[in-house]
Order: C-alpha cells, then structure tokens, then sequence
C-alpha cells in the first residue's frame, strides 16, 4: 500500500511531499518525491488518550447540573443511567460512538470503562468489526484486570486506591487516575499512587507540576470538557512545559467524541501551538495509551489518517498543520489505515 500527498513526518510532524510505503501493516518507507504527490494530508491516526464511551446512553442529558451531580460515582446522573439502560442497550450505543470516532480519522483511543469485568467486555464487544483500537482501562475491582488493558480510577477523593494501584502493579499493568478537575485537593493524593498517567490537572500547581516533571507522569488534557463541567481551561501551556500531554474527549455524554472538535477548540481556546495540539492527538496519545510507533517512520506500525486536501472545507490550503488543527473535519476523512487493515 502506498499513499502520497504531504506526509506530516516523524514525532515532530514535519511536513514533506511525499509518499509513505506501507508493507504487512508496517511502515517501510517514508520519502519526498519530485513529482506532485497530490493534495492528501497524511499524518498518524489520532489517538483519543481520555474517553467514557459507556455513556453514550446518556448523550447531552443533566442541562445544568453540576459536575458531581453529572458524573460522580455512585449516583451521578450517568451512573443512574447507566444502571437503568439494558446491555444490548449499552452495547449499541457504543458502537455507534466507535463507529463515528472511526469515520472521523481516530485509530485507537484509551477509555476509562464502567462496570467491572462485564463492562469492559461489553466494550470489546462494541468494538468488535471496527477499525479502531479500544484500550480499555476498567475500575471497581481486582478482577477487571484479567481483561482490562490497565486500572481507570475516578479520583483520590472517591475512595482509597492503594491496594488496587498496588494489584494493577503486580499484573504489570498501568494505573490512570483523574486528577485536580474540580479543584487541588485531590492532585497530591493521585500523585502518592504512582499513576502511569493523570487525566484533566485543570488545577495544577507548580509544585504539582514539578512533582509531575520529577516523575514524568504524563497528562491526558479535556479542554471541552473542562469547559462544559464548570471547571476552568487546564493551563496547557504550563502542562506541555511539564511533561508529555495527550488529548481526550471525555465523556460521549457531554461532549461528541472528536478529536478535529477537540484539537480546534485547544489551540484556540489556549497558548500552546498548532504543531504541539496535534502531536497531543496523536503521538502523545499513543505514548500514553501505550501503543508502539504514533508517528509517521519506518518501522512503525501503520496508524495512519488520510485527508482529502481537494475537499470543499480544505482545497487551497496553504499550512497542513493548521488545516488540520483548526479547519478539518468529519467530512474531509479519506480513509484509516490501522496494521489490521494494511
Ligand atoms: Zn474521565
């Protein structure tokens, strides 16, 4: 398989034209050509680091509730919900939340599942037949790390977490934890546990933020989020001087689950770059959700997201970065290219 037009290059997204060679779902080659690779963007498939796709039975529901009132563990709005909904109820939902997160140009996403054991395999069931990859980070018991991909917790301030972090240390898998979302309190708590990585840190202090760069915990950023919560804006700028930063939606029920949404609305909304916003929603988010590869070398696994450059929304683009941070959209996704489908 081959695909030409202006390759965004390597971790930094270096943008060439050119031509990727893909071979047995592995990228072989990666080269600048002399002649007119055509008007296609082709950069790595984004990588939706943060998500709760369980909640797609409760799309836009609670106007006007608080954040505790909306997601907080065990009554939350979406947590009656979701106990009120059947699983082929569940099931379906999701799937229609994969299926759209496909056709908008995501190759994997790391989501924080509900439900134990049975949750997350109701999740893999939901993915099944799809060309995305689901890594499911599971909660509430020992047991979900039989079949999770890591431990999902909700927040220091929910409940005491040391002996699963300790037992998701021992199956040798990686322990997220949300963090400093509706305030500080909770930030040093999550910290103490050694997580493999923090979701939101909206509140983040700078001694949080050295404590962050010693350990080199990475962070999963959700602007939106963020916003729509009540909570404030996460201060990108000091999290990308921090440590590595990969980009989230979060909850289907609060926000649709794009990532073009996503990137537009954090490289408007705050001081960071348009290069940094788009290796957040791709190599960043592949690196926290433990993925080989994430950028475009040889070598690497082939993730891959076609644009059409020739699309009414993008033709005449004159900088392929900020076309596709600021600009691009469902409708401009030519085609995904996963190892599965290469
Ligand atoms: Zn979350």
């Amino acid at each position: 398989m081959e695909l030409s037009g202006t390759v965004l290059r390597g971790p930094d997204l270096d943008p060439i034209q050119g031509r990727v060679v893909v071979e047995d779902g592995i990228i072989v080659a990666v080269e600048e050509t002399s002649t007119d690779p055509g008007e296609d963007i082709v950069l790595p498939a984004f990588v939706n680091a943060h998500t709760h796709v369980g909640d797609s039975v409760a799309k836009g529901a609670g106007r006007d509730l608080s954040l505790d009132e909306l997601v907080a563990p065990p009554d939350g709005l979406k947590h009656q919900l979701l106990r009120a909904a059947d699983e082929a109820e569940k099931i379906a939902a999701m799937h229609h939340s994969l299926e759209y997160m496909e056709r908008a140009g995501t190759g994997a996403f790391l989501d924080f599942r509900e439900g134990g054991v049975a949750g997350v395999e109701a999740l893999r069931e939901a993915a099944a037949g799809l060309d995305i990859e689901a890594v499911a980070f599971g909660r509430d018991d020992e047991a979900v790390l039989e079949v999770a991909d890591g431990f999902g917790a909700s927040g220091a301030r929910d409940a005491e977490f040391s002996a699963i972090r300790n037992a998701t240390r021992r199956a040798g898998k990686p322990f997220g934890i949300h963090a400093g979302e509706r305030d500080a309190t909770d930030v040093n708590p999550a910290l103490d546990l050694n997580p493999d990585h923090l979701v939101h840190m909206v509140h983040a202090t700078d001694l949080h933020l050295d404590r962050v760069a010693d350990a080199g915990v990475p962070i999963v950023a959700c602007p939106r989020s963020n916003l729509v919560t009540g909570v404030g804006l996460p201060p990108l700028a000091d999290l990308v001087d921090s440590t590595t930063v990969a980009l989230g939606t979060d909850n289907v029920m609060l926000n649709g689950p794009s990532m073009f949404r996503e990137m537009e609305f954090a490289t408007k909304c705050c001081d960071v770059s348009d290069e940094t916003v788009l290796r957040m929603a791709t190599v960043n988010g592949a690196a926290v959700a433990g993925l080989d590869g994430g950028a475009i070398e040889p070598g690497a696994p082939a993730r891959l997201l076609v644009l059409d450059g020739d699309s009414h929304n993008l033709v005449g683009y004159r900088d392929p970065v900020r076309a596709v941070v600021r600009r691009a959209g469902v409708a401009d996704v030519d085609r995904v290219v996963l190892p599965a489908n290469s």
